[in-house]
């Protein structure tokens, strides 16, 4: 293998540029020419494909988002787009991908390995953490550093008003920020797609915090379950006490990634990139028990992804 080419795919997170930095920096080490390709897989069709060198990644592992953009391409959805893709890749000699992003950029790549024979290989890059096969996602830790600050600032005003304070989460339909975001920050409850939801029983959790005489009553509500708006006003109605919804948004995609999330992009680029080189393909980097581990990608995509029980027990016990 000679030229290997690197793209972001789908929702951003922060540490893809720390795993793009690896990718290339590993590469250039093994004497691989290394493609950048930008926004995603409409990039390969489009031919939006150009050299990087060690220079092009300078100054860029402590930034969020990802200096070759990223996208959803509709295009590449159907067998027409990926064989165009597969044209593109073929001209510029690419003949080994790694794609960084989340499970559907991941269902592309093994299609272009199954359909076109490309040698392929996937970062897990996605603040949701919804992946089975991999203990972190790139992105995650810092979306719950992100949200952690949140939650720190929200009971400051929650505690002085003596409000009921709902905030919204991202995870699509995975809880994984919200169960570690709300441990973190000594949530009162944590509403997650993956454990079942009593509003009777929350109502009487704040009633009886209120009467014990606890000044604020923090609820991190993942979004796979619902709104925060709709959450507070019901809440209101039924207490009595007054509640206010924050939905965080897209700041949880953004900033600078932790010294966790770097390590982790480091690793996984530096692996991906060795994988290539002995000739594999069709894997996906992840890490399992603090190791760096490789798995089908096939296999890694239809691993059912479960949320710690363990940890949402324990936020029930010691919250109240
Ligand atoms: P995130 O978890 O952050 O949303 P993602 O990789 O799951 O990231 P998607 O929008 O699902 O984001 O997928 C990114 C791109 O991967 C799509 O725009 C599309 O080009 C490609 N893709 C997704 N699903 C498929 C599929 N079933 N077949 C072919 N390509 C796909």
């Amino acid at each position: 293998m000679r030229t290997i080419g690197v793209l972001t795919s789908g929702g951003d997170a922060p540490g893809m540029n720390a795993a793009i930095r690896a990718v290339v920096r590993t590469g250039l080490n093994k004497g691989l020419k290394v493609m950048g390709i930008q926004r995603g897989y409409n990039g390969i069709i489009n031919g939006e494909i150009f050299e990087m060198d060690s220079s092009s990644v300078s100054d860029i592992i402590h930034r969020g988002g990802t200096i070759l953009r990223t996208a959803r391409s509709e295009e590449f959805r159907t067998e027409e787009g990926r064989k165009k893709a597969y044209n593109v890749l073929k001209v510029f000699g690419i003949e080994g991908l790694v794609v960084i992003g989340g499970d559907g950029s991941f269902t592309g790549a093994m299609k272009l390995a199954n359909e076109f024979g490309v040698k392929v290989v996937g970062i897990p890059g996605t603040i949701d953490n919804d992946l089975a096969y991999t203990d972190y996602t790139i992105g995650f830790d810092t979306a719950v550093n992100t949200v952690l600050d949140a939650i720190n600032k929200l009971r400051d005003t929650s505690t002085s008003h003596e409000r009921v304070s709902v905030v919204e989460v991202m995870g699509r339909h995975c809880g994984d920020i919200a169960l570690y975001a709300g441990l973190a920050g000594g949530a009162e409850s944590i509403i997650i797609p993956e454990q079942p939801f009593d509003f009777d029983e929350l109502c009487r959790n704040i009633i009886q915090s209120k009467a014990r005489g606890k000044m604020h009553n923090l609820i991190v509500l993942a979004e796979g379950v619902g709104g925060a708006e709709e959450l507070a006003r019901r809440i209101e109605e039924i207490t009595g006490i007054e509640a206010r919804a924050t939905k965080l948004g897209h700041i949880q995609r953004g900033g600078s990634p932790t010294a966790f999330d770097r390590i982790l992009a480091s690793k996984m680029g530096a692996r991906a990139v060795e994988l290539l080189l002995e000739g594999k393909s069709k894997r996906a980097v992840g890490i399992k028990d603090g190791k760096i581990i490789d798995v089908d990608i096939e296999e890694a995509l239809s691993m059912k992804k479960e949320s710690d029980s363990y940890m949402y027990e324990l936020s029930k016990i010691i919250s109240m």
